[in-house]
């Protein structure tokens, strides 16, 4: 099958060039679920765009007969971190114009929500596909005042035209997933949102972090929140839902790298997920779930070290150890200017824990990040 390709522009620069998104949307025989997967939301985390390219070269093979709703997909989602560039480096992660990151601008409906019981109760009887459709509208008649200030003279901060662009093709979605990296060397795993294990599953990763300490205004997060939010609401007044509304983002491997394994792991994740979802109903499609082995942490247990002194990473533990606390996670080769020889400072672990991240420079400020262990 072929999809529908649309070009949608996002912004003109003062050099009269505009910037663009893609989307691809492939639309199946019968209708059912909207699936809506981006990549490269942070400029330097580009190892997702391979894997919709392998999506899409997947999706040409295929039938309409065998897709059951829609699948669209946003590859280099933000051209403006994608291009920026530090001499060779790509950074990508922040709005440098407004200091924002790009992935904590998004419009949450769940902070507008004000009179969510009410809605609930006005509801509280109604089938589950009705709750869902009826709250919907509602999320999108909220959304469509961004327009509003958009189109005003006033108009908007271009992080604000940005969401809007990306949330006006997605906040309909049922399963959203967006494609990301470590910003330094990573290693393969999914955030999911409570009460999603049995899901997370079948993206067949080793490791999922459930996100229960919110950073606030991420993709993952407005898209999924309103929806949590009232499904909170309901068991506070008796009745237990769970719309089959899910998000998640992949962190595939290490920035300004298309690291084939990570690649390859995110391409067999999003096929097996889709299939398992009835998304995709392919005769002879091998689909797996990885119940035993795929191991489920809080990020509230993320340990982040910063460097205790300024100066030069050595002897790091590898990406991917387990430690126990006491254990050297690295040294610090540090210069002063006191008339003191050069020393060499150990860094011990806190915690036991999964080494998940290590910085990619290692030439140190003091304060700044080195790696992560989750317990
Ligand atoms: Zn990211």
């Amino acid at each position: 099958m072929f999809p529908v390709i649309e070009t949608i522009p996002l912004r003109q620069m003062a050099s009269g060039d505009r910037l663009f998104l893609q989307l691809y949307k492939f639309i199946g025989a019968q209708p059912g679920k909207k699936v809506y997967i981006q990549s490269n939301l942070h400029g330097a985390e580009i190892a997702g765009n391979a894997v919709i390219q392998q999506l899409i070269e997947f999706l040409l093979t295929i039938n309409d007969t065998h897709l059951t709703g829609e699948i669209w997909l946003v590859p280099v989602c933000n051209p403006m971190g994608t291009n920026e560039r530090a001499q060779h480096f790509s950074p990508g992660r922040y709005c440098v114009y407004e200091a924002k990151d790009w992935n904590r601008i998004f419009w949450d409906y769940e902070k507008e929500a004000d009179d969510l019981v009410a809605f609930t109760k006005s509801q509280l009887h109604n089938d589950l596909e009705v709750v869902r459709q009826n709250y919907l509208t509602i999320i999108k008649q909220q959304f469509a005042k961004n327009l509003e200030k958009i189109n005003s003279f006033s108009s908007v901060a271009y992080t604000e035209l940005f969401r809007y662009k990306l949330q006006s093709i997605s906040l309909d979605a049922d399963y959203l997933i967006d494609l990301h990296s470590s910003n330094n060397q990573g290693l393969d795993y999914i955030y999911y949102f409570r009460n999603r294990e049995e899901s997370a599953k079948y993206f067949l990763l080793d490791l999922g972090i459930l996100l229960d300490k919110y950073d606030g205004d991420a993709f993952d997060e407005a898209f999924i929140k309103p929806w949590l939010a009232l499904e909170a609401c309901f068991q506070d007044l008796g009745r237990e839902i769970k719309f089959d509304i899910e998000a998640w983002t992949l962190e595939l491997g290490a920035g300004m790298q298309m690291n084939l394994d990570s690649v390859a792991k995110g391409v067999r994740g999003v096929k097996n997920y889709l299939a398992q979802k009835g998304v995709l109903k392919i005769p002879n499609f091998s689909s797996d779930t990885k119940t035993q082995d795929m191991n489920f942490v809080s990020s509230g247990n993320r340990k982040k070290y910063y460097a205790i002194a300024g100066g030069m990473i050595q002897s790091r533990i590898q990406l991917g150890s387990t430690v126990k606390a006491g254990e050297k996670l690295y040294k610090i080769l540090s210069f002063n200017k006191e008339s003191q020889l050069p020393t060499l400072i150990d860094v011990c672990a806190e915690q036991d824990g999964l080494v998940y991240d290590v910085a990619t420079n290692q030439a140190v400020n003091q304060g700044e990040f080195v790696l992560g262990v989750i317990s």
